[in-house]
């Protein structure tokens, strides 16, 4: 199959791509098949579903043929320069198509200097955290991208949305559910667009466990494994109040979501054990690890483990006659996929700049982003009711 003309595909997304042919002929098969709009809307095996129905367009093709393209780039403003917005954010916003980086928000003059010089970044489209509001007067900001530590989150976006823009905001949403709420009735309420920083639903090899998970003959999950953990951490993520928690707020978080997208499914219920703590002094706040485990409706159980004192990164399917299984599953680059047949081959995509991208067109084609707030808004309830299984040990139902 020829690779589809779509701006998902464009060849500046493709950094490299051994194999290429193969690689983008399955990719191409790959995006046909797949038209995901947000977990909700993802028909479970339960109803006989599955990605196999005949989507065959995908979304960017729809978007071009929508043709109700406004401005040529809409303007992204991040904020909060970390290392997230640094690393990640700035250089995939020089790869993307739908929209730029037209503006900063930061409390640091210094950053502002480098930024401004690093990015051509006008001094008009520069705020701190002060004068944040006066984004509402600035035609040239369309998007907010809000990249600080988790419990700033709900402020940030509930401002921008305020000031009239449409928000990205990273993971987790926010550190309650009350939070995740207040933001989505402020976007709500100022019609402007809330999507989440969930780059993975633009990566193909977890488009393809998405993929795999929700087909008929695959729906007969005897187990899932989901494990994400990190041999250290710092600065604000060791603080309880701005996290909101240890890493199951930050990389366990990723669990949550590849269970759920593997399988098209919610949780109903869920059972955790914080793990034993090797640094006592660090961790006096926070969980240094923890496993849960996700019960499934037909009965079946993710596994999941977190930590921020070792490294662990697989998201796996086990089924009644196979497994696949991504490992790691959830870096920026260098996801590699198996499954009981043999290797899983896509392109290595920048998936930051097809997050972004994907949020600009839904923006200019008036159709809803596959990542929305209420997706985060599940995540920020399942991660709650984790918690309060590790605090009372019991089993734990997801309403
Ligand atoms: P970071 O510590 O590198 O950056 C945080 C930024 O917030 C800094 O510029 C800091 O100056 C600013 N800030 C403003 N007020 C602050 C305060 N009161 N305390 C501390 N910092 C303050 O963090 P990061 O790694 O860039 O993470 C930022 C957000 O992005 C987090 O929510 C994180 O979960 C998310 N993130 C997402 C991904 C992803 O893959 N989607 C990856 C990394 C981080």
């Amino acid at each position: 199959m020829k690779l589809q003309s779509n701006h998902i595909l464009q060849p500046g997304y493709l950094f490299h791509s051994r194999r290429r042919f193969i690689s983008e002929a399955s990719f191409g098969l790959t995006f046909a098949a797949l038209s995901i709009s947000g977990l909700s809307a993802l028909t479970s095996c339960a109803d006989g579903g599955g990605q196999q129905k005949d989507n065959s367009t995908s979304q960017a093709t729809q978007d071009q043929a929508l043709g109700k393209m406004g401005k040529l780039k809409l303007g992204i403003a991040l904020v909060g320069l970390g290392n997230y917005s640094e690393g990640q954010l700035a250089p995939a916003l020089q790869e993307t198509e739908h929209c730029y980086l037209a503006g900063i928000v930061t409390g640091s003059p210094e950053k502002t200097r480098k930024w401004k010089s690093q990015y051509n970044i006008p001094e008009t489209n520069v705020y701190d955290y002060k004068n944040f509001d006066k984004i509402r007067d600035n035609p040239a900001i369309d998007i907010v991208y809000v990249v600080l530590p988790n419990s700033m989150h709900a402020e940030y976006t509930i401002r921008s949305a305020k000031a009239g823009k449409h928000v990205i905001c990273e993971k987790p949403m926010a550190i309650t559910v009350e939070d995740c709420d207040r933001m989505i009735a402020a976007c709500k309420e100022a019609n402007r667009m809330l999507s989440i920083g969930y780059r993975l639903h633009f990566d193909p090899y977890n488009k393809e466990m998405m993929r795999l998970g929700q087909q008929k003959e695959y729906c007969d999950f005897k187990k899932l494994i989901a494990e994400n953990g990190m041999e250290s951490t710092s600065g604000w993520r060791l603080n309880k109040k701005l996290a909101g928690g240890g890493p199951l707020m930050d990389v366990g978080i990723y669990c949550v979501q590849g269970v759920r997208y593997t399988t098209g499914m919610e949780p109903i219920a869920v059972r955790a054990q914080e793990g034993p703590k090797k640094d006592l002094e660090t961790f006096q706040e926070l969980e240094e690890s923890l496993s849960f485990q996700l019960e499934f409706p037909g009965n079946f159980i993710a596994e999941c483990r977190t930590s921020y004192s070792e490294h662990m990164n697989l998201l796996r399917a086990e089924v009644s006659d196979g497994w696949f299984e991504l490992s790691p599953a959830y870096e920026y680059s260098g996801i590699k996929g198996r499954t009981a047949q043999g290797n899983m081959e896509f392109p290595q995509v920048n998936q930051q700049a097809l997050q972004m991208d994907d949020f600009a067109m839904a923006i200019q084609n008036n159709r809803p982003t596959p990542v929305p707030g209420e997706m985060g808004r599940q995540d920020v309830k399942i991660l709650q009711a984790i918690y309060q299984a590790m605090r009372t040990g019991e089993r734990v139902e997801i309403w």
